[in-house]
């Protein structure tokens, strides 16, 4: 609820930022890794095959959207071609997962508190969703 706090942080917060972003990447590598050791390289929907080069357009999909859920089981893992899953997180509507750290920027839109027609404003956009 003190938004005027985090913009004075933000110089921080891009390291904090840039310093998640990495550990992401590292933890993606390594749950990819036991992934695609667990399974076989084949797109979940499509049942395209991959191998060499083309390993890379196969990607680890987490069937419940947490990334930070991975069962040494594999049981959240699901492999997809890059098609397939940006299609799977678009249907389901949460392609934000993907950034959380990209979200926060557009939620520091600049919001007035006092808001007249903030109910009015709200339908419109219901109505546009
Ligand atoms: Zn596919
Ligand atoms: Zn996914």
């Amino acid at each position: 609820m003190e938004p005027k706090r985090f913009e004075s942080e933000s110089e921080s917060h891009h390291d904090v930022v840039a310093e998640a972003r990495r550990a992401q990447a590292e933890r993606e590598k390594g749950y990819r890794a036991r992934a695609l050791k667990m399974y076989p390289w084949v797109c979940g929907h499509c049942g395209r095959e991959f191998s060499g080069r083309k390993l890379r357009e196969l990607e680890v999909h987490h069937r419940d959207h947490n990334h930070d859920n991975n069962p040494p089981d594999g049981s959240n893992w699901e492999l997809l071609c890059m098609y397939c899953h940006e299609n799977q997180h678009a249907r389901h509507g949460v392609a934000a997962v993907y950034g959380d750290e990209q979200g926060s920027d557009g939620l520091s839109e600049p919001l007035s508190t006092h808001q007249p027609f903030a109910g009015l404003a709200d339908l419109l956009n219901k109505d546009k969703k």
